[in-house]
């Protein structure tokens, strides 16, 4: 049964970096029928908040995306510490004593030499009276997993082939001397616990696939598949990674954006498929392609969310939109007449309140000098009202014989001037919905 997990870490809000990777793992487990983890990576007590993890949860729930099961790694240190000890005992976590400082210098030594800063396993060969000796000395020492020196290989859902030799990285610090766990061990347990079978994770995670591959062998579980995606850069290919703390769904929302428009958009971007809206997160799962996707960095645009966005609300019946239209304080009666006019004009739900107050209140005109004289003549013309279906058309004929004007030159001076913009719905729709026209003086 095919089980995917997203694994956030509780230190901020969800932006369209990890939303690319929470979307994948869930789009696989509900197109496969499968089960989706929403993990909380909370091994550092420091900088893990419960007001993130409260976050993590709306965001998604805001988004469509629904998990089966919910899991924190704060629950599950005992069973970290028992594969700490199975690891021990097979001799494959090795205990080190190295200060920060002193582990940087090494590394810059190796730089100079032209080698890879790679950590030299001085450690294991302490005796058992020099770790006594540095415990002393020291305190309690981290503790690192030793790699077996092969090439690790898989062959990755998006990336294809991969090898990595493990003699050109690191063993992995799994546990720290204050005796948290890293991420690495957790994710590890809980990836074999939970039957997990497919890892999409950001295309910087290459390497601790590597050595994840061997840990899970080690602890004797099943290794599942990975894929890697590339990771996102502004629209000129600059980095985003500064620019995410913009980009967070919160902040999406804020500004109006449809969380179907996001979902089409993101389950779509740098792959082989084209973007369109869709109309359901059943549309998006049927027609999900984790193999689709490519290794170059996918360039996103937050301003293409917009016209997906439009066109979502634009389908959006009277009853999908009544409560808006009640927030906007459109009364019940006019509701079916008013949308059906602005539903093509928004590019947000904020725009339904935009439009209703021009219609309620009135706008300010908009009125330029070469006009000023036209607008003048035109309003002497303007009937008191109330007004129909056919009130502008019988009006801009009389303007036009009055005036000689036609055409653009007729209309747009008009609209400008009844609605303060140069755009919007067919005028003769918007006539008998203005409540107040300012530009009458
Ligand atoms: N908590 C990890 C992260 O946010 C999870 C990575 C993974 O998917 O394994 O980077």
């Amino acid at each position: 049964m095919t089980t995917t997990r997203f694994a956030p870490s509780p230190t901020g809000y969800i932006h369209v970096g990890n939303l690319r990777t929470a979307l994948m793992n869930y789009l696989i487990a509900r197109k496969a029928g499968g089960t989706f983890i929403l993990r909380i990576d909370d091994t550092d007590p420091e900088r893990s908040k419960q007001e993130y993890v409260d976050a993590i949860q709306q965001d998604l729930e805001w988004l469509g995306i629904t998990w089966d099961r919910f899991e924190r790694q704060s629950d599950r240190l005992e069973r970290y510490e028992e594969a700490a000890q199975q690891l021990r005992d097979d001799g494959r976590l090795y205990e080190c004593f190295e200060t920060p400082t002193e582990l940087d210098l090494k590394r810059k030594k190796q730089l100079n030499m032209g080698k890879p800063p790679v950590y030299d396993r001085a450690a294991l060969a302490l005796s058992d009276a020099d770790k006594d000796r540095l415990r002393a000395e020291r305190g309690s020492g981290h503790w690192r997993f030793k790699l077996d020196q092969e090439r690790i290989e898989w062959t990755d859902g998006i990336l294809g082939d991969l090898s990595i030799d493990a003699a050109s990285v690191s063993d992995p610090v799994l546990i720290k001397a204050s005796g948290q766990f890293l991420y690495t061990p957790a994710s590890v347990c809980d990836d074999i616990d939970f039957g997990v079978t497919h890892v999409v994770r950001g295309s910087d995670h290459v390497t601790n696939t590597a050595t994840q591959i061997q840990i899970i062998r080690a602890l004797g579980g099943a290794v599942p598949t990975f894929a890697h995606h590339s990771l996102l850069t502004g629209p000129q290919g600059e980095a985003l990674s500064k620019r995410l703390g913009t980009l967070s769904l919160r902040d999406l929302r804020e500004a109006g954006v449809e969380p179907m428009a996001l979902v089409s958009l993101m389950a779509r971007l740098g792959s082989s498929d084209a973007v369109e809206l869709q109309a359901t997160m059943e549309d998006v799962a049927n027609t999900f392609e984790v193999g689709h996707f490519g290794s170059a960095p996918t360039k996103f645009d937050a301003q293409d969310l917009y016209p997906l966005t439009a066109r979502f609300l634009h389908a959006l019946s009277l009853a999908e939109v009544a409560d808006d239209l009640a927030a906007a304080g459109v009364p019940a009666d006019q509701a079916e007449g008013f949308w059906n006019v602005v539903r093509e004009n928004i590019t947000t739900r904020k725009d339904i309140a935009t439009w209703w107050d021009l219609f309620a209140n009135g706008a300010d005109p908009v009125i330029d000098d070469e006009d000023a004289d036209f607008v003048t003549e035109a309003m002497a013309l303007l009937p008191e009202g109330p007004f129909d279906g056919d009130s502008w058309g019988a009006w801009t004929k009389a303007v036009k014989e009055a005036t000689g004007r036609k055409g653009r030159g007729l209309f747009m001076p008009l609209r400008k001037a009844l609605t303060g913009q140069s755009h919007g719905p067919d005028m003769s729709a918007v006539l008998p919905l203005l409540q107040v026209i300012k530009a009458r003086g």
